[in-house]
C-alpha cells in the first residue's frame, strides 16, 4: 500500500488524480492540501472511506500529523515549489506534476533531494505519448537540426511556454549537435528562443495540452505532434510516477528517464 497526500485537490489535474488514486487498489489517500476547507471536495468518491482522509490547509502541519509515502503536486509553480521543498526537508518521497519551476529550482530541489537522501520526480508532462513526442523529436534532430516548437494549451495555464515545450527543446538541443542553420529573424512575432529552438505558445479556450514539433529540410518538413484531448490522458503516467518514486532516492526530471 501506498500512503498519498495530494495538494491541488480542487484544480482540474487534482480532481481527476483524486479519482485515479480512489479506484487504484494499492493507493490510499491520507490527505489533501488545499487553500480552503471544502466539505464536499471528497463526496464524489464513492469508493472512497473519505472519514479517514483530512483536509489540511497547512502543509507543515499535515506533514506533522500524518506520515505519507509519497506527496503529490498538482498547485501552480510558487505553491509548488515551497510544497515540494517542505516535502523533501520532511523526508517525503515527492512526484511533482505542477509545471514552471526553473532550472535554478530543479537544481536547488535536487541537491535537497540528495542531503536528504529522498526521492522526487518532477515531470512537466505525465502522458506517454507526448514522452514519445520528445523522444522523436530528439531522434529527428540528429537528421533534421532545423526546428521551431509551438505549443498549444487552455486559456487558464499560468506558464509559458508549457514545461513541456521548454523539456522538448532542451532535449533536441542535446542531440542536434552544431548542425542548426544560424537564425534569420529574431523578431518580437517569433515567439521565445529556448536552448536556440524557437517556441511559440497558443492559448485558447476548448484546448487542452497540444505540442507541435515542426523540422525544416531541404525541399521537405516532418511535423511531430501530440494531443492531450482531456486530462485523464496524464493519469497513467502519474500512477506509473508514484510507484516508480518509492525506488529512487534522488530528483527525476522527467518521465522519459523513467519509462526506459
Ligand atoms: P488548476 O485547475 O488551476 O488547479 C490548481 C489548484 O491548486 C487550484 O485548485 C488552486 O486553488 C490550488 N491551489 C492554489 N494554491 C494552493 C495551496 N496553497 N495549497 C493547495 N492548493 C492550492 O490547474 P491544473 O490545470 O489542475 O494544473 C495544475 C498544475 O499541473 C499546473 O502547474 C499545470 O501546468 C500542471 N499540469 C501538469 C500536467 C502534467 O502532465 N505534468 C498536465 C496538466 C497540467 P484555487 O483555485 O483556490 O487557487
Amino acid at each position: 500500500m501506498i500512503n498519498i497526500v495530494l495538494a491541488g485537490p480542487r484544480g482540474k489535474m487534482g480532481q481527476e488524480a483524486l479519482k485515479m488514486i480512489a479506484s487504484e487498489k494499492n493507493f490510499k489517500l491520507l490527505a489533501v492540501v488545499d487553500r480552503i476547507i471544502d466539505p464536499n471536495l471528497l463526496s464524489q468518491l464513492d469508493s472512497y472511506d473519505m472519514k479517514e482522509t483530512i483536509i489540511a490547509t497547512d502543509i507543515e502541519e499535515c506533514f506533522r500529523n500524518v506520515k505519507p509515502d509519497v506527496f503529490v503536486d498538482l498547485t501552480n509553480p510558487e505553491v509548488g515549489r515551497s510544497n515540494t521543498l517542505c516535502a523533501i526537508r520532511h523526508g517525503i518521497r515527492s512526484v511533482i506534476g505542477t509545471t514552471g519551476f526553473s532550472t535554478e529550482d530543479i537544481e536547488s530541489l535536487s541537491k535537497q533531494c540528495e542531503e536528504n537522501e529522498t526521492g522526487c520526480i518532477i515531470a512537466p508532462n505525465f502522458a506517454i505519448g507526448a514522452i514519445l513526442m520528445m523522444k522523436f523529436s530528439q531522434l529527428a534532430a540528429k537528421f533534421m537540426p532545423d526546428v521551431e516548437i509551438i505549443e498549444l494549451h487552455h486559456d487558464q495555464k499560468k506558464d509559458s511556454p508549457s514545461g513541456t515545450a521548454l523539456k522538448t527543446a532542451q532535449l533536441i538541443n542535446e542531440s542536434r549537435g552544431e548542425g542548426a542553420a544560424i537564425k534569420i529573424d529574431n523578431g518580437p512575432a517569433r515567439g521565445i528562443e529556448i536552448s536556440g529552438i524557437n517556441i511559440h505558445s497558443v492559448r485558447l479556450n476548448g484546448l487542452v495540452a497540444h505540442q507541435e514539433v515542426i523540422f525544416g529540410g531541404t525541399g521537405q518538413s516532418l511535423t511531430i505532434k501530440h494531443d492531450s484531448y482531456n486530462r485523464t490522458s496524464f493519469m497513467t503516467g502519474l500512477k506509473l510516477s508514484i510507484n516508480s518514486v518509492m525506488n529512487i532516492n534522488t530528483l527525476v526530471y522527467g518521465l522519459e528517464n523513467i519509462i526506459e
